[in-house]
């Protein structure tokens, strides 16, 4: 089986890396090069292009940022949707708005094409450790034709519902994980501006009832967990952008459906602030330094 995969950053170069690694001819493609040379060192073929990517192959994977770059990948005069042999499966990993995710596979059908939406869960270290948690949404037939791909990428694999589905749970999730962030770094700003040092309140605050994701395995503390981006200058990770992409995703979709985004709203503009203060390519943890160091002089350190 031939798979193209369209764009290598800080997750679809590991995922296209374990699928290569598990013995299928991978083709990746990415505007940045380097990234393909990083393909093409576990055994991985360059592409000059998504539709060389494409041509040929049997599955076609992307991974990208957001709607945009999905719509411009695929629809349109020399999307890839023009370079696909009969019978090509299309996977899109990528975190885009459930409407985006439809109108492109309602374009793919219309070409006589399956296609699925599976974002991802996990962060870079699941991308990396093929223990990803995959969201789908679209017909069952072709989430089982996917499945053997999955598997290498991931380790929990659900079936979320018809098309678009897929996307509403990844968003969810994310603004979900947005407020957990939020809330676990201003919960450590306290606790630090008493004076208590911030593993002794993870490792409490992580057996107790505020445990939650960010304090088992993504502090954003520097120093307190050394496999987090915040022990590594926020570097790699989970982008400050790209959650707020995603907080934006939620409260789009809240006016769309009428629902109230209160908590998800506000930290998406905690966010935004974040971003525009120059913190957008650092990662989401870094949400830490928004909320600032003790002012007060008379407390402890
Ligand atoms: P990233 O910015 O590291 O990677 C995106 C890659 O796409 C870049 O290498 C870029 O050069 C490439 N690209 C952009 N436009 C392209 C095009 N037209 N053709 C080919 N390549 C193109 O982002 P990421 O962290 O890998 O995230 C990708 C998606 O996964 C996003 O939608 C994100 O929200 C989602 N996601 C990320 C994480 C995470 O922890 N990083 C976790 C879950 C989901």
């Amino acid at each position: 089986m031939k798979i193209a995969f369209i764009g290598l950053g800080n997750m679809g170069l590991p995922m296209a890396q374990n699928l290569a690694r598990a013995g299928f001819a991978v083709a990746g493609f990415d505007l940045a090069a380097g990234q393909m040379d990083a393909l093409a060192a576990v055994g991985g073929e360059r592409a000059d292009s998504a539709a060389a990517a494409v041509a040929g192959s049997d599955v076609v994977i992307t991974m990208l940022p957001a709607s945009r770059h999905v719509e411009s990948t695929y629809l349109g005069e020399g999307g890839v949707l023009d370079y696909a042999a009969p019978g090509t499966l299309f996977i899109d990993c990528s975190t885009i708005a459930p409407d985006a995710a439809r109108k492109v596979e309602a374009a793919a059908a219309a070409r006589g094409f399956a296609m699925i939406d599976a974002p991802v869960s996990g962060g870079t270290g699941g991308a990396q450790a093929g223990t990803l948690t995959f969201m789908v949404g679209g017909a069952a037939a072709d989430l089982d034709r996917a499945r053997p791909l999955l598997e290498k990428m991931g380790r929990n694999i659900f079936h979320a519902g018809g098309s678009g589905a897929g996307q509403t749970v990844k968003v969810c999730n994310n603004m979900l994980l947005g407020i957990l962030m939020a809330g676990t770094a201003e919960a450590l700003r306290l606790g630090m501006a008493n004076g208590m040092a911030p593993t002794v309140l993870s490792e409490i605050m992580a057996k107790s009832s505020g445990r939650n994701w960010v304090l088992e395995v993504y502090n954003p503390c520097p120093g307190v967990m050394d496999s987090a981006p915040s022990s590594r200058g926020y570097r790699g990770g989970f982008g400050v952008d790209l959650m707020l992409k995603d907080l934006g995703l939620a409260v789009e979709n809240a006016l769309s459906v009428g629902a109230s985004v209160p908590v998800g709203a506000l930290v998406r503009n905690l966010y935004d602030l974040h971003s525009k203060a120059g913190n957008g390519g650092l990662d989401f943890g870094s949400i830490f330094n928004l909320l600032g160091a003790n002012s007060n002089s008379n407390a402890h350190a």
